[in-house]
């Protein structure tokens, strides 16, 4: 993107209307840093994404004589919300004031204003449009939904799927469950083994941010699982069901379940890809799933460092070898294996860190990287794991070069792949099939 000069600062007056400051040039954040963001990271804001105003704290911005960074005093620091499929390169940059609120848990990108356009530092990472904003007709949802509830009226899991978390949290997946396509939710744990600071199915009551979706209260049966799932992979273009959603906790909690699930799924169809988000905390369970015929495994983490993943997830009864180990049992069986990997500007780009994803794409032969956008106030998150010095950086986007160049097999995107991805044609395109 040919930007002449870097996009202006945005303010807000704190009344949720947003205005650009002509003297001072947006910067971005990584680590603890306010930084230049270079002219040709900045792309327009994706259709789909969204500006959020920061109360109790004023941007910091350059100057657009003298060159140097200041604070707009004017109002409060905006950041935006980009869409899946885009990852972020800069956080907002800002100064906080003692009595400022903790953010909820979204991502907080940079964003600026030049040319009648809002821009942001990211890159479109992922050509699969199964989230786009735009395709998702709220009409054709609500006639899916309840044709769905229509048709299984005493499976629990089809009601929460639809009452909750596609008609009342939006949950991309679910509402592509109502709609007949692509990738099917499928939550079975109310429990966890870890107590992720950020979790967005659980907050402990002494913090001041809320869950985004509440957790699961029951625990479903194979019988419920496999009612829907098996006509999802027969009928649906590209289906995935997966295990391992945002509003439960850790589904290898539950793996003997979802163990006869997959049995059950199998002796019906072999279309499709089943796949399970988790903390990959179970080794042995994994292995399990793997003989039953799990195809694919996406582990979450904050990091590929040990002791600044465990002071995230601070895990119960498990730890970070665990999760290695699990990446490696999936390829053993020749599954495809993905990392859930959360991108935090400066801390994700880190030397440390790339050493670190080194080892780790090495060891566990990993088919792909998932660079997902980091859900969290950014001085509440390094605060709470002890980080005050990031350390050296090299940038997200120059990681993401380093990467692919070191590793040319290695797949990056967003989203799990469908089997037609996982056997082949990995550039598929979904948007024209
Ligand atoms: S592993 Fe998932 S459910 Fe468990 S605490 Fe972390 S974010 Fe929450």
């Amino acid at each position: 993107m040919n930007l002449p000069d870097s996009p202006y600062l945005l303010y807000s007056d704190g009344k949720g209307n947003i205005f650009e400051d002509t003297t001072l040039y947006a910067s971005g954040r990584s680590g603890w840093d306010a930084v230049d963001v270079p002219l040709d990271d900045w792309i327009f804001l994706p259709s789909g994404g969204s500006l959020y105003e920061l109360p109790g704290r004023h941007g910091i911005g350059i100057d657009t004589k003298t060159g140097k960074m200041r604070l707009c005093k004017k109002g409060w620091a905006v950041a935006a919300f980009i869409p899946p499929a885009h990852t972020g390169l800069f956080l907002s940059a800002y100064e906080k004031e003692d009595s400022a609120p903790t953010l909820p848990l979204f991502c907080y990108t940079a964003v600026g204003w030049s040319n009648q356009q809002f821009y942001v530092p990211a890159v479109r990472i992922e050509q699969d449009i199964r989230q786009e904003s735009i395709g998702y007709e709220q009409t054709k949802i609500e006639a899916g939904a309840a044709n769905l509830l229509k048709a299984y009226p005493h499976n629990r899991l089809v009601k929460h799927l639809m009452q909750n978390c596609c008609m009342t949290y939006h949950c991309p997946a679910a509402r592509n469950f109502a709609l007949g396509r692509w990738e099917c939710p499928v939550p079975v744990s109310p429990a966890c083994n870890a107590n992720c600071i950020g979790c967005i199915s659980f907050q402990p009551q002494e913090e001041s941010i809320t869950s985004t979706q509440d957790r699961l209260t029951f625990k479903p049966f194979a019988e419920e699982i496999v009612e829907f799932t098996v006509p999802h992979l027969q009928t649906a273009p590209f289906p995935i069901v997966s295990f391992g959603q945002g509003c439960e906790g850790e589904p290898l909690l539950m793996w003997e379940t979802i163990r006869d699930s997959i049995s059950e799924i199998r002796k019906h169809t072999n279309r499709g890809s089943i796949n399970i988000n988790t903390n990959g905390s179970k080794p042995d369970a994994v292995a399990a799933l793997c003989k039953a015929g799990l195809n694919s495994i996406r582990v979450s983490m904050n990091s590929a460092r040990k002791h600044i993943y465990e002071s995230y997830y601070l895990p119960n009864n498990y730890s970070f070898e665990d999760l290695v180990e699990s990446l490696q049992v999936v390829r053993a069986h020749g599954g495809w294996s993905s990392i859930n990997y959360f991108v935090f500007p400066g801390m994700t780009d880190s030397v440390e860190e790339y050493e670190a994803l080194r080892l780790l794409i090495k060891e566990t032969k990993l088919s792909m990287i998932q660079w997902r956008n980091f859900n969290i106030d950014p001085d509440w998150y390094l605060g709470k794991i002890g980080v005050i010095d990031t350390g050296e950086r090299i940038g997200v986007k120059q990681l993401m070069e380093l990467i692919h160049e070191e590793f040319p097999e290695l797949k990056f995107g967003y989203f799990n792949p469908s089997m037609e991805r996982i056997r082949g044609d990995f550039e598929i395109d979904y948007a024209h099939k």
